[in-house]
């Protein structure tokens, strides 16, 4: 049975349908489209097209689709103009839609063209990762990525509909799982203390039961986040406690290349330093910290550099990061476990000794 979830904004509000399989649910909407004259294209990549054909030409069903190469560096300009081109030789008009069927390089692509062509058409998610499910699928942040660094180009674009079939998750690779369930255990500790608990002593896997309750568990927690302070200009708290971990986890991708580790490995470190900091600020226990690492390690994630880095390349590249505000480090905080706050002015030394502790030199 699908289940459903609406996130509440106004007249961009829009339902997430969960259930193992939507592809019904998914023709319905695309043929209701169709039935009032309105075109769809769809979006995605060559490992979806490949381990999902199935399904892919269930949803498409005729329609143009576009296969991009897999990868971050499809997150790019010249994949953009590639898109926009594909949707202009498509014949897509102001009344017509894009469906993006991929993991968060597809739908953050598809979003933004969706954004700009003709100045903006709707699109629909159809996310085949655990981190596009749970994450980047929901909350219409789009984007792509400039040479000086990642999503430095984008546009705040709600989709009109997401569609989470959990039996997609079947052929995407154990490492990407993994990589996803660093978002999840970022929700448990931003905000969710049963979430983690639940996590604690039964770490989850692609064949859990429980699985598919977690993903709604996460997006409940995002929309609700979202609906909140869609454009995260909250002073203090709103959408950016969903950063949580990813200040840290953002400069260990940048000093890395972004080739070492994938994002939500990046984000399991910065998970650990952020405890870390919250410990050095009184927040939480020692006994605290090692239960967020043993959380991450069951979840086959590092809680620590895999290679050292140099500190000085690690604060560098931490005040390039888009979220410091006018030269402000700020970061998000356990108050404790299942509970976070913003903070500013942070003593670079305590983030340097955070920085020593997980690997840095
Ligand atoms: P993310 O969702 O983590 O942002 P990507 O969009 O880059 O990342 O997807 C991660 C990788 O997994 C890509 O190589 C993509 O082609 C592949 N992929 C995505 N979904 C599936 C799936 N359901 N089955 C197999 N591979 C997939
Ligand atoms: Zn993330």
């Amino acid at each position: 049975m699908a289940e459903m979830l609406t996130v509440q904004l106004a007249d961009r509000s829009y339902p997430i349908h969960f259930a193992a399989e939507l592809r019904q649910e998914i023709r319905a909407e695309l043929e209701a489209l169709g039935r009032t004259g309105r075109k769809v294209a769809v979006v995605t990549d060559s490992n979806i097209a490949t381990r999902q054909a199935q399904a892919l030409g269930e949803i498409a069903a005729g329609a143009p689709t576009l296969v991009l190469p897999p990868g971050e560096s499809t997150k790019s300009l010249d994949t953009l103009g590639r898109l926009l081109d594909f949707l202009a030789d498509a014949q897509l008009d102001r009344s017509s839609a894009l469906v993006a069927v991929g993991g968060g390089v597809i739908g953050d692509l598809a979003g933004f063209a969706a954004a700009s062509y003709l100045r903006g058409i709707d699109y629909y998610q159809v996310p085949t990762t655990l981190l596009a499910m749970v994450d980047s699928s929901v909350g219409g942040k789009t984007g792509i990525n400039l040479k000086a660094g990642k999503n430095l180009a984008g546009a705040f674009h709600q989709p009109r509909g997401v569609f989470i079939a959990t039996k997609l998750l079947a052929t995407l690779p154990a490492r990407e799982f993994a990589a996803g369930m660093a978002e999840v255990i970022k929700y448990g500790l931003l905000g969710d203390a049963e979430l983690f608990d639940q996590l604690e002593p039964a770490p989850l896997s692609l064949a859990s039961p429980e699985l598919p309750a977690v993903i709604r568990r996460c997006c409940a927690i995002k929309a609700r986040i979202v609906e909140a302070d869609e454009r995260e200009r909250a002073k203090e708290g709103g959408r950016a406690l969903l950063n949580l971990g990813h200040t840290f986890g953002h400069a260990v991708e940048q000093a890395t290349g972004y080739r070492r580790y994938l994002h939500g490995e990046a984000v399991a470190i910065g998970l650990a330093s952020a405890t870390r900091l919250s410990q050095m600020l009184g927040h939480v226990t020692a006994a605290e910290v090692a239960r967020v690492d043993a959380v991450l390690s069951a979840h086959a994630l590092p809680t620590r550099l895999t290679a050292a880095l140099p500190v000085t390349q690690l604060m560098a590249a931490m005040t390039r990061d888009k979220k410091v505000r006018s030269g402000m480090l700020r970061f998000v905080l356990l108050t404790r476990l299942g509970e976070s706050v913003t903070r500013d002015g942070i003593p670079p030394r305590l983030v340097e000794a955070v920085w020593r502790q997980v690997g840095g030199i």
